[in-house]
């Protein structure tokens, strides 16, 4: 069992630093590339989600926990924005409330896609957490039956 806590503002700079930061702190428990790919990736979407919709551009904190236990790795992801009206919409593929800005409103489809696990709640106004979660190893023995 291992934790860390990350607390950071809502600058575009900081989704390298933060998935660079959870690259680094699940190395221990010997992740393959694929699963380090995944991880970063999941986390880059769920990072540029808090600064691009949770505070459109307004400086906010964004607070990252990671825990892992066993083979999982557990991560949280909360901004204080402007929140999510319809979760279950907002999860819906190529759903997007920034059509021609470069949004393809896939970032929670890939987030669901490459972890094991996934969950969003939001209150409006208030914020948005997501929480993932990996566990390592998964593939390969899935692909050993
Ligand atoms: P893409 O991720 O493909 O660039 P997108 O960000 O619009 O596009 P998703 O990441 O799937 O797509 O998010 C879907 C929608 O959910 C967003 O358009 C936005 O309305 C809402 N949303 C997601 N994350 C947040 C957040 N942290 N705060 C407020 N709204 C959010
Ligand atoms: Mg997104």
């Amino acid at each position: 069992m291992n934790e860390m806590q990350l607390k950071f503002l809502s600058r575009s700079e900081n989704e390298i630093f933060a998935r660079n930061a959870v690259a680094a702190f699940v190395l221990p428990l010997n992740p393959s590339l694929s699963e380090i790919s995944d991880i970063k990736t999941a986390v880059s979407e769920a990072v540029t989600n808090a600064i691009v919709h949770g505070y459109r551009g307004d400086e906010g904190w964004i607070v990252l926990n990671c825990k892992t236990d066993g083979n999982s790795l557990h991560i949280e992801i909360s901004d204080s924005g402007r929140g999510i009206e319809d979760v279950a919409e907002a999860q819906q593929p190529f759903f997007t409330t920034l059509a021609g800005e470069e949004r393809s409103g896939m970032g929670f489809t890939i987030m669901q896609t490459f972890m094991d696990d996934f969950a969003v709640r939001s209150a409006t106004g208030a914020g948005t957490t997501v929480t993932m979660r990996k566990d390592f190893g998964a593939k390969a023995e899935a692909d050993a039956r």
